[in-house]
């Protein structure tokens, strides 16, 4: 298990479940231990097994299930499988009722930036550049983290991923400006991601999604 952050004031209010939960975040799936016996009211292990086999478990919360995310487990591959919505692997996965992050294996891939790699954004340089492309390990951070804050602001739905009308997820310039000026928009992770990105070069104007001198 390697935990690599906790949230800087240790908490967030839920408004779904009115306690506090200290943020987690961590690099890869590993800190799901499995457990083959129930636990008591006081979270001692009993000697009663599961019936279905072993279930996962979070070593802080003590909350054991049979699957941690969904359907996106896979144990050959992490916490990061595809599943029926979304065919990609996932660069992170969002547990809200844990309130923790956790990263998957495809965004330690080789050459993917940790920052925004803003040297890219240079109309003067370099051809309109779309904003997708400044795809890093900092997008996906901000994308998850709004799953996490948004479920304590944006009642019952919270942050999530909107569904485009192929059955796909809203990600990224052109499905996200499709939502604009809809309440989606206001509901759907990368909408907020693009927002922040566009604010923090704010040099340029990014209103075709791709960077031009204003
Ligand atoms: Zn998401």
């Amino acid at each position: 298990m390697v935990l690599i952050g906790w949230h800087g004031s240790g908490e967030l209010i839920w408004r779904l479940n009115p306690a506090y939960r200290t943020t987690r975040l961590y690099c890869d799936s590993s800190w799901w231990q499995t457990e083959e016996y129930q636990r008591d009211d006081e979270g001692k292990v009993t000697q009663i097994k599961f019936a279905n086999g072993p279930r996962y478990v979070d070593p802080v919360g003590f909350v054991t299930r049979a699957i941690p995310s969904g359907g996106m487990f896979d144990p050959t591959l992490g916490l990061c499988g595809p599943d029926a919505e979304d065919h990609d692997l996932s660069d992170a996965i969002t547990n809200r009722g844990l309130n923790v992050i956790t990263f998957c294996p495809s965004v330690w891939k080789a050459g993917h930036p940790v920052t925004i790699p803003q040297q890219l954004a240079d109309p003067t340089r370099i051809p309109p550049f779309p904003i997708g492309d400044l795809d890093s390990l900092t997008w996906t951070f901000f994308h998850e983290y709004t799953h996490l804050v948004g479920a304590s602001i944006f009642f019952p739905e919270g942050v999530i991923d909107v569904k485009n009308n192929r059955g796909g997820m809203c990600y990224g310039f052109p499905e996200c400006s499709f939502l604009g000026g809809s309440r989606l928009a206001t509901i759907n992770a990368d909408n907020y991601v693009l927002l922040a990105l566009a604010s923090y070069l704010y040099m340029y104007d990014w209103s075709d999604g791709t960077c031009r001198i204003p």
